[in-house]
């Protein structure tokens, strides 16, 4: 079952289960929408049609991800297509009296992107039925796509799309922390941040590191990077403290 043996990288361990597909052309939608993401490895439980993958509108709904179609692994049984994972979670657009814990598709994103030795799997249900419960108690979370209460089901291959969007941006690492960490102070005014700016380039250049006559881009990245950051008051003006300090001892 598994693919890539050389590699750890989630977009090579991820699998996409679908279980008992009706139509070919969420099943050539979903590998779209995989392969749009930086993933491949789609498993298929006991499809509609077994050959789906040669079938004419799973083919034109692939578009360009002709290859994961393809390379999808139709298989009878869910135990087969969970072999050697060790995590799998469901997809449900319906909350069951009986499952495992709710979490939503961010959340798990950022659990699969967190830890190498998972072996996951995304397991989605079919177009008239959705998932068994005996599916759904086997996977160790249930994932519900937060949607309008009076019409949360989305189409199969749709469902897929968020999922592998979700799971992409979580490894990009662009995400802020769910919860911050520690104690949060009040954030820094921009003209405060402003003026931390200011006096931190006066002080690179009575260092000599800034150059005003040939400054290049440094003010610009070191404005990028605590772009990237929340100041906060008290760490402005350490930062301001810091400037005036060696402003103060090149004077002396
Ligand atoms: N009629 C089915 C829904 C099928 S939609 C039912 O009542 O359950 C096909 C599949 O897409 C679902 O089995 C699920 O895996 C996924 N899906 C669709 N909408 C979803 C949502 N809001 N949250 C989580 N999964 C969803």
């Amino acid at each position: 079952m598994n693919q890539h043996p050389s590699s750890n990288s989630l977009f090579d361990r991820l699998r996409f289960i679908l279980v008992g597909t009706s139509h070919p052309g969420n099943v050539g939608a979903a590998a779209r929408a995989m392969k749009t993401m930086g993933f491949s490895r789609l498993v298929l439980v006991d499809p509609r049609f077994p050959d789906v993958a040669q079938h004419e509108e799973a083919i034109a709904f692939a578009s360009g991800a002709q290859d994961v179609l393809a390379a999808a692994k139709v298989v009878g049984t869910f135990e087969e297509a969970i072999a050697g994972c060790n995590f799998a979670a469901a997809l449900s657009a319906r909350l069951r009296e009986y499952s495992p814990p709710l979490a939503t598709p961010r959340s798990l994103a950022g659990t699969l992107a967190a830890d190498p030795a998972l072996q996951p799997a995304l397991v989605f249900g079919s177009e008239r039925y959705g998932l068994p419960n005996e599916v759904i108690e086997r996977c160790n979370v249930l994932i519900n796509i937060p949607a309008n209460p009076d019409y949360s089901s989305l189409n199969l291959s749709q469902a897929v799309q968020l999922l592998a969007y979700e799971a992409r941006q979580a490894l990009s690492g662009d995400r802020l922390p769910a919860q911050p960490v520690g104690f949060v102070g009040e954030a820094a005014d921009l003209d405060e941040i402003e003026g931390m700016y200011q006096h931190l380039e006066q002080a690179l250049i009575a260092l000599a590191f800034l150059d005003p006559q040939n400054p290049k881009k440094l003010m610009p990245r070191l404005r990028r990077m605590f772009s990237r950051t929340q100041l906060e008051k008290e760490e402005v003006n350490i930062l301001r403290g810091i400037a005036g300090k060696i402003l103060q001892k090149r004077r002396e």
